[in-house]
């Protein structure tokens, strides 16, 4: 336990404050558990590819550059989509304890996937509850990132597809019900 003590606070110490406070921002932020932007120094770059984001306890840190490209652009919904992804990270280290969900993200490949499934599912449910519409080609994107090397290929391309298909499937169903329910 001691030793990743020294990780976390090694987080803290290659980074440095990023822009919370832009009103897009802000707002988004506002009602989640992320409660700072921190970006990442060179140090990094050792460990994970500079766009990767990383969230730890109520900080996500981020790329500089990334991050404030996503703000000149107003990527709103993409963003909303991430915060949502992010805090559903955060609210369940809360739930067991950050050392805990550390521990077993970092080591447990099962326990990775399910976290990122249930984090993933939030954030879609975000594009979708803005009416973002949901291309094919996002979905194969989405599959990509589930698959790839950065989350240790915790599941096969073709595995993931039909994930993100059948859970878009059933959020939109739902997303319906609430319509005609509110109608
Ligand atoms: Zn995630």
């Amino acid at each position: 336990m001691l030793s990743l003590m020294f990780p976390l606070v090694g987080c803290f110490l290659c980074s440095s404050p990023g822009n919370s406070t832009d009103p897009m921002i802000a707002n988004l932020i506002h009602d989640t558990e992320i409660k700072q932007i921190r970006y990442k120094n060179w140090m990094w770059n050792c460990f994970v590819n500079s766009d990767v984001l990383v969230e730890v306890g109520d900080t996500l840190f981020v790329d500089q550059k990334l991050w404030e490209a996503t703000i000149r652009e107003k990527r709103e919904v993409w963003l909303a989509g991430l915060i949502a992804h992010e805090s559903t990270h955060a609210a369940r280290q809360i739930n067991m304890g950050l050392v805990g969900w550390i521990i077993l993200y970092g080591t447990n490949t099962k326990f990775r996937l399910d976290e990122e499934k249930i984090a993933s599912i939030e954030g879609w449910r975000v594009y979708i509850k803005r009416e973002e519409a949901i291309f094919d080609y996002d979905m194969r994107g989405w599959a990509r990132e589930m698959s790839s090397s950065t989350y240790g290929n915790i599941i096969t391309y073709e595995e993931a597809l039909l994930f993100v298909r059948e859970t878009i499937v059933k959020l939109l169903k739902n997303h319906d019900a609430t319509i005609l329910t509110n109608n």
